[in-house]
């Protein structure tokens, strides 16, 4: 199962009268926490700046009743333009990112100085140096694909396909299907592999089958891109035209049989033990003896396999296709995938399919998209400089405090439950008691034991060749409770529903998200709603299904889910409503998981920062907000995003998280504390008719 990250992964009802309708005896909500007694604390003046708010982003010709985010974030809107390189730009997660670059860009010059030599620095400094040297990789051209595309070349039957397959999976090109190690869904004691879906070049299976005109024009472009990207591998013109249609048509069809995005929200569907036998069954033109030895499982049974059908229309398309068309679906599988490592002419082609899809006008820097790479191919080996320099021991205090202060509130917020009996509150205190937490770097750095060259191309196929042998060795093998799935300067956090914990890495835990010059207020408004957002997963649609060892396992009394199922649909309904741009609506289903998060995360992380803040003798007074409303603008401007209109598409169709807009005011027009912390009346905008609460 994929990690449920906060930023940059169903069920359903309409709000009218049917959310409550299976929980008859639901109280009405709890009134808010009662104000603490204002005559008693002494009101401090001071400005936003001094608690870590930032005044200019503020838009005060808004009212906060009227809508919040225009307030938190208006002149920050009106005054910030989307940097040429990006499609979008997120207050937060760029602004860090950016810092964060520079940073790794410093450590990766000076460890460059010690390229080739042994170490940590030799290496990272080698693989930066040869993604630097433009030259060589010109001089290069595509002649170090030729391992791969030499197999390719044999393909005549299923045989020869399969050997090309193999070759191309080896080194992590997912042409067809992908495999995975993965933890055993119903024992989290145990790896085993997962056979998914895969092989498309497009972002999302929906936009082969959608008829509407953006999708056919997104086609029409596709197909144009794979013919240039060939002409330039050196395929003659008529030729190249022909197997940019071939390629369209490969894809369709496991498109066609691949499942939706919103099917694989579903884990239970994911789940589905065929293991080596039914595998061979739904695919017997494959040699899976021979590709399993070639991937490092010889012995390897144990297989969940995604989408069964999926697997069944690759056995019929190998079957149907013609062995020439086969030849170019992989051509394309490979040259799409290097794109990025090879000469410019192969990145400007790929860059100018992006531009398509997310509108963003100018391609990054070649020492950005080196450093991305350094981060995907050496991460753990080039953040411990990067830890050692910017990753302060006060952060990693003000985490674990905010862990236990929210973890305290959920178990708090759980007690008042109206809708949840008590058996299955008892089994949701078990998994609260259970969930691990990790903060800033892993307790052991992994090692990346393969040689780095001076060609950079041929260093990209070594690190996924490497990265393959690494995780298939993962299984048979106990589950690593310590492992992380994103590398610490990475500036987002996940929570693991198999693990059952949480990941903050050390690139999250700044400024605006925390500063150690930051009032309580507005640091558990920006980090603290971070950390409520990763623990409330644990309880959204889809980590509900997992029980505190992390097994997929009902756990839940019959009632309850019913109640469960009926406010999280509310939910689905509340953002299926908001419209991002004219005839692009959220998904409610596709990001409902991530919106529960946001709801639960805000309250527990508002709940918290009460706690915390109950005995304080004064009230500290910003610029005239009071302490309550710096937790809600903290909120708002970790949030304050431009999107280019084309992004903004993008977004809503593949991504479980919703536009930044309504992952402020959604939840906080639902949340009584807000109305109350901004004397907003019932009718005003920002006071939702119906409140929609899970957690
Ligand atoms: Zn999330």
């Amino acid at each position: 199962m994929r990690k449920l990250a906060l930023g940059l992964a169903a069920v359903s009802i309409v709000c009218a009268s049917s959310c409550s309708s299976p929980e008859p005896k639901t109280p009405p909500a709890p009134d808010p926490p009662a104000d603490p007694p204002a005559a008693q604390k002494k009101s401090v003046p001071v400005s936003l700046a001094q608690v870590g708010l930032s005044k200019p982003a503020l838009d005060q010709q808004t009212a906060a009743c009227d809508d919040f985010y225009q307030l938190a974030c208006g002149g920050w809107l009106a005054s910030t333009e989307i940097p040429a390189d990006k499609s979008r730009w997120v207050r937060s997660f760029n602004e860090i990112s950016d810092r964060n670059e520079l940073e790794l860009r410093t450590i990766l010059e000076e460890a460059a100085k010690k390229k080739g030599q042994p170490g940590i620095d030799g290496q990272i400094g080698s693989f930066w140096s040869s993604c630097m040297d433009e030259a060589a990789i010109e001089k290069a051209g595509t002649a170090p694909l030729k391992p791969l595309t030499d197999v390719i070349l044999k393909v005549t039957d299923a045989k020869t396909l399969g050997v090309a397959i193999t070759e191309l999976h080896k080194h992590g090109i997912w042409a067809f299907f992908s495999i995975h190690s993965e933890q055993d869904h119903k024992d989290a004691t145990k790896m085993i592999a997962s056979v998914d879906q895969s092989g498309l070049g497009m972002p999302d299976r929906d936009y082969y089958t959608r008829a509407d005109d953006d999708a056919k024009k997104l086609r029409e472009a596709y197909v144009a891109h794979v013919e240039r990207t060939l002409v330039l591998y050196g395929v003659k013109g008529p030729a190249a035209k022909a197997a940019s249609v071939d390629v369209m048509r490969i894809e369709t069809e496991l498109a066609k049989v691949s499942k939706t995005r919103v099917e694989r929200r579903d884990p239970k569907s994911l789940y589905n033990r065929l293991d080596r036998e039914g595998l061979s069954k739904a695919v017997p033109s494959l040699p899976w003896a021979e590709y399993d030895q070639a991937m490092g499982v010889p012995d390897l049974r144990e297989i969940s396999v995604t989408a069964p059908k999926f697997m069944e229309g690759v056995e019929t398309l190998i079957k149907k296709e013609p062995p020439a068309a086969l030849r170019s679906y992989l051509t394309w599988s490979v040259l799409n995938q290097m794109s990025a490592e090879l000469p410019q002419a192969f990145v400007e082609e790929d860059f100018k399919f992006v531009q398509t899809i997310t509108g963003q006008k100018e391609l990054r820097p070649r020492w950005k998209r080196c450093i991305t790479a350094a981060d995907a191919a050496l991460g753990e080996s080039l953040a411990q400089a990067f830890v050692a320099k910017k990753f302060a021991g006060s952060s990693k205090q003000a985490a674990e405090t905010y862990v236990r202060e929210i973890a305290k509130a959920f178990g708090e917020e759980l007690g008042t439950l109206g809708w949840m009996d008590a058996t299955t509150k008892e089994r949701a205190r078990k998994k609260l008691t259970a969930m691990a937490y990790l903060i800033g770097y892993p307790a052991k750095w992994r090692t990346y034991d393969w040689p780095v060259t001076e060609s950079y191309t041929k260093n990209a196929l070594a690190t996924q060749a490497f990265e393959r042998r690494y995780d298939m060795n993962k299984i048979g093998k106990p589950v690593d409770r310590d492992e992380w799935q994103m590398t610490p300067p990475t500036v987002n956090a996940y929570y693991d529903p198999q693990r059952n914990h949480m990941v903050f890495p050390a690139g999250i835990l700044q400024p605006p998200f925390y500063s150690v010059n930051a009032s309580v207020a507005v640091n558990l408004g920006a980090m603290g709603m971070v950390v409520g957002h990763e623990l409330t997963h644990g309880f959204d649609d889809q980590g509900a299904q997992y029980d505190d060892a992390g097994n997929l396992k009902d756990w839940w009394e019959a009632s309850t889910q019913d109640a469960f199922k009926s406010r999280t649909k509310c939910i689905d309904e509340q953002y299926s409503a908001y419209e991002v741009l004219p005839g692009a609506k959220i998904n409610g289903q596709l990001t409902l998981g991530e919106n529960i998060a946001d709801a639960g995360g805000v309250k527990l992380a508002f709940h918290a920062y009460r706690s915390m803040r109950k005995d304080a003798p004064e009230e500290q007074i910003a610029d005239g907000y009071t302490e309550d409303q710096q937790f809600f603008l903290a909120t708002g401007q970790i949030w304050c995003a431009k999107y280019r209109d084309e992004a903004a598409k993008l977004q809503v169709q593949t991504d479980p998280h919703s536009h930044p807009r309504y992952r402020v005011n959604g939840p906080l027009s639902h949340l009584p504390e807000f109305a109350q912390a901004f004397q907003c009346k019932p009718g005003s905008k920002m006071v939702a008719t119906k409140s929609c609460a899970v957690w």
